[in-house]
């Protein structure tokens, strides 16, 4: 007998878009704080019990919600931050695509508390598993506050394939790490199951941030790059030679601002360093590297972690010959590689 062919009941339908935006508590913390900062928050707090299996809180100073738009914020596809297709060519948010909200309603219980500077009073909004449980108003500082509870509660399959609490915390604190470190102007504070794990002044100040989620030794080996080639400029640190490791996890890319893994910027700082360390290390860094938002697309990684860029051959250049110039090691050897 053929299968006939149906479409999904909408309540299914979003429990397999959820599943696309959220795979662990990590990401959702990830989804959370990139709303925070969209949101021009200054101090963004975020605390975790379980891994953020069983409680996710973070709280920002920024612009709020009116309360009006709660619930038109956990509709997917929704959002304030894109209106036509032009706006695609040009995003500087990190949200666009207004699913996150939708997708973590749909696995987990959520509670959001938010003021715009403008209303005197607040809103509250409840939804377990994409159903409204409350919508009144409320009390509140000016801000955003989002309480996520028992992450997969309705949805037991996904929950089986969640690690142990202390791998699931391990992977948030290096999220805020990232996000941190991308933004040293915001004063981040990150409490696990009661204990203060990172606290950064959001003064702007890149290095107190480095020293902050890698320790004083770790900030004592690096190096300034501040290089600008074509529409690219770099900017950041590197570590000395002599401070490289045995594996490429301190290696910390930023474009725009956003935390990405990128091939060519990785390749572009080994080939800098390329005379000056052993085969078998590599160097760390943060580095942001900062390029007109129509030259790369950010739309082509279901987490944002990937991008493209419309030529790589600038971006290459720069981070390479950004991190030459600050080894002090440009001019030893050829200047830029060969063309392939
Ligand atoms: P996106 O970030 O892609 O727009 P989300 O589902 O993450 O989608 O959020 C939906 C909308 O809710 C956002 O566009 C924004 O208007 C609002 N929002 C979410 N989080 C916050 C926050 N912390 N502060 C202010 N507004 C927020
Ligand atoms: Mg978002």
């Amino acid at each position: 007998m053929t299968k006939r062919i149906h479409v999904l009941e909408p309540q299914v339908a979003e429990l397999i878009a959820a599943g696309e935006v959220v795979e662990r508590p990590a990401s959702i913390v990830k989804e959370l704080l990139e709303n925070a900062v969209d949101a021009g928050a200054q101090k963004i707090t975020i605390e975790i019990k379980n891994g953020g299996i069983s409680y996710i809180r973070v709280t920002d100073d920024g612009g709020g919600i009116e309360k009006d738009d709660l619930p038109a914020a956990f509709v997917r596809h929704a959002t304030s931050k894109v209106r036509t297709a032009a706006d695609l060519e040009q995003i500087g948010s990190f949200g666009f695509r207004g699913e996150a909200l939708a997708s973590i309603a749909a696995v987990c219980k959520v509670e959001v508390l938010s003021r715009t500077p403008e209303s005197i009073s607040g809103g509250r909004y409840v939804i377990h598993g994409s159903q409204e449980v409350d919508f009144s108003d409320a009390g509140c500082p000016v801000g955003t506050t989002i309480v996520v509870r028992d992450v997969f509660f309705n949805t037991p399959a996904r929950m089986k394939f969640l690690k142990k609490d202390s791998t699931e915390a391990g992977t948030i604190a290096n999220i805020v790490d990232k996000i941190a470190l991308a933004n040293p102007q915001i004063s981040f504070r990150f409490i696990r199951d009661g204990q203060v794990k990172l606290n950064t002044p959001g003064n702007g100040d890149l290095l107190s941030v480095i020293y902050a989620v890698y320790g004083k030794e770790f900030a004592a080996d690096m190096i300034p790059v501040n290089y600008t080639h074509e529409f690219v400029t770099v900017s950041g640190f590197i570590c000395r030679p002599t401070a490289s490791r045995s594996t490429r996890s301190m290696q910390n890319f930023f474009i725009n601002s956003r935390y990405v893994r990128s091939r060519t910027c990785m390749a572009a700082l080994e080939e800098a360093y390329k005379s000056s360390i052993m085969t078998g290390k590599f160097p760390a860094c943060v580095l942001n590297v900062q390029i007109p938002f129509n030259t790369v697309d950010v739309n082509v990684h279901p987490a944002k972690i990937e991008v493209r860029f419309s030529n790589e051959r600038p971006v290459f250049d720069a981070v390479y010959r950004g991190c030459k110039e600050a080894l002090g090691t440009a001019g030893e050897a050829d200047f830029l590689p060969k063309e392939e």
